[in-house]
């Protein structure tokens, strides 16, 4: 029974709304290397012409075959969680991660237990920072199919994605409401995506997310227990359970499987009971969430390291190698053309995703700048598409002409259209003098040599107009 705010607060009643909603997140992205974690076979399972090609003893688990981790991968999970603000475990392991499932050929999966290559760092958002716990390394499953063939319904297993690069970022529960939860996952799918280190095809599972959801009973905000105000929640004063909202695989659907997911525990927990620990899936037509499995305990996966491969250590050249491959963080290049530009970051946010693109936009601002046209304009006709410019295909110059070309004199204000008026003026004695004269076409020629001048479009009549003030 859900009760109004106004009910709720009438004396001598249990205050039955007052719920703090905690979410912790799980988010799994398959990097674009060419080939996969474990062994040289192609990366590509999105675009494989064909079920089962890109597949060899090692992704295909059968006996004996040995494993070599792909460097690429390792250097891509640590330049993240760098991105992230993480430490580094300088030292670092494989383990295996035992359980059944057809889609897993070895009966293990290769991931990393106590030693992940990255913990501790943060994302922030519009409701606060987000804490990493860390950001690990593991390989991919195959895929199941279910399908009908001869009218029977069968399942099978493709395993081009088997062993593709998986790295795994696991949040602090430090996520207070559906809409933050939201805002985390744009805002790391932006983060991942500007590395250019994975596509993030949220459609085709390059991307999945994974929230764990419970609910407080926040009497305790009554206190004055720093944690609180501080907007955390110490780990012991979690709730007993959690709910694991899986595999989704777009923000609205986060979204609202969030919401249901508060609404259903928040009924549970006042008919007095607590909900079931276990993993839910969402239904996007029905929109709902339902049960896929529940979980009486913690999982036993009998993680050990894996014999199969050496421990990883960074040497100093290693890391500094890695260290200088992270481009300048995003929100950093966003708060900078904020500054210097005066430009929206909502705005910027629509025009580009990796690194290097952000380079060249740097290079075409700095270029308008220099040439005093008007940036938060060109953004814009960019972003509505009132100008055909290929950002990234066309060279800076190319770029900046074909703006200067579209840009009018309503962008370039008087005083600056008056210097190359009067420079006009002075150059040609003869035109000014036939048009006091009372010739008046010989306007239209001034009206001509300004244009030349300011090397823009300029509407006629304005400048007519400014010609003839500053001749009379
Ligand atoms: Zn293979």
């Amino acid at each position: 029974m859900l009760l109004s705010k106004e009910q709720s607060g009438i004396p001598g009643q249990i205050n039955m709304n007052n719920y703090k909603t905690i979410i912790g997140m799980e988010v799994h992205v398959e990097l674009k290397t060419l080939s996969k974690m474990f062994c040289g076979c192609k990366n590509d399972p999105f675009h494989a012409p064909k079920p089962n090609i890109y597949t060899c003893p090692v992704c295909l688990g059968l006996p004996g075959a040995l494993p070599v981790a792909n460097k690429r991968a390792i250097e891509w999970t640590v330049k993240l969680g760098l991105a992230l603000g993480c430490k580094i475990n300088l030292f670092s392991k494989f383990d295996r991660k035992h359980y059944f499932y057809p889609d897993l050929s070895k009966g293990y999966q290769i991931s990393q237990y106590d030693m992940p290559f990255c913990y501790g760092g943060k994302v922030e958002t519009s409701y606060g920072p987000v804490g990493i716990t860390r950001v690990h390394l593991e390989e991919d499953t195959g895929k199941l199919i279910h399908q009908k063939v001869d009218g029977r319904g069968v399942s099978l297993i493709d395993f081009n994605r088997s062993s593709v690069p998986l790295v795994e970022i696991v949040t602090e529960p430090e996520i207070y409401s559906s809409a933050q939860a939201k805002e985390y996952a744009k805002k790391l799918r932006q983060i991942v995506r500007y590395l250019d280190i994975s596509d993030c095809d949220m459609e085709k599972g390059g991307m999945r997310l994974e929230a764990n959801i419970s609910l407080k009973n926040d009497k305790i905000q009554m206190t004055n227990d720093k944690s609180i105000t501080n907007n955390k929640i110490q780990k012991e004063e979690l709730p007993n359970y959690k709910v694991e909202l899986k595999n989704i695989n777009s923000f609205r659907f986060l979204e609202r499987g969030i919401e249901y997911e508060i609404e259903r525990q928040k009924e549970i927990l006042e008919a007095g009971k607590t909900p079931d620990q276990e993993t839910r899936g969402y239904n996007a037509e029905k929109n709902i969430t339902y049960i896929q499995r529940s979980k009486e305990s913690a999982e036993d996966y009998r993680y050990f390291p894996d014999p199969d491969l050496p421990p990883i250590r960074f040497d100093d050249r290693w890391f500094a190698e890695i260290k200088s491959s992270v481009p300048e963080l995003i929100d950093s290049v966003f708060n900078r053309w904020e500054k210097n530009y005066k430009i929206d970051r909502k705005l910027t946010e629509l025009l580009f995703e990796t690194s290097g693109e952000a380079k060249k936009l740097d290079k075409i601002f700095f270029c308008l700048s220099n040439q005093k046209l008007p940036i938060d304009k060109f953004v814009n006709m960019v972003v509505h598409k009132k100008i055909k410019i290929d950002l990234f295909k066309q060279n800076v110059e190319e770029i900046v002409s074909a703006y200067k070309k579209s840009v009018t004199v309503d962008d370039v204000p008087d005083e600056e259209l008056k210097k190359f008026i009067d420079k006009v003026i002075r150059a040609n004695p003869q035109a000014v003098k036939d048009f006091k004269a009372g010739k008046i076409q010989s306007i239209n020629f001034l009206v001509g040599q300004v244009m030349r001048e300011a090397k823009k479009k300029i509407e006629f009549q304005r400048l007519q107009q400014l010609i003839k003030k500053s001749i009379s």
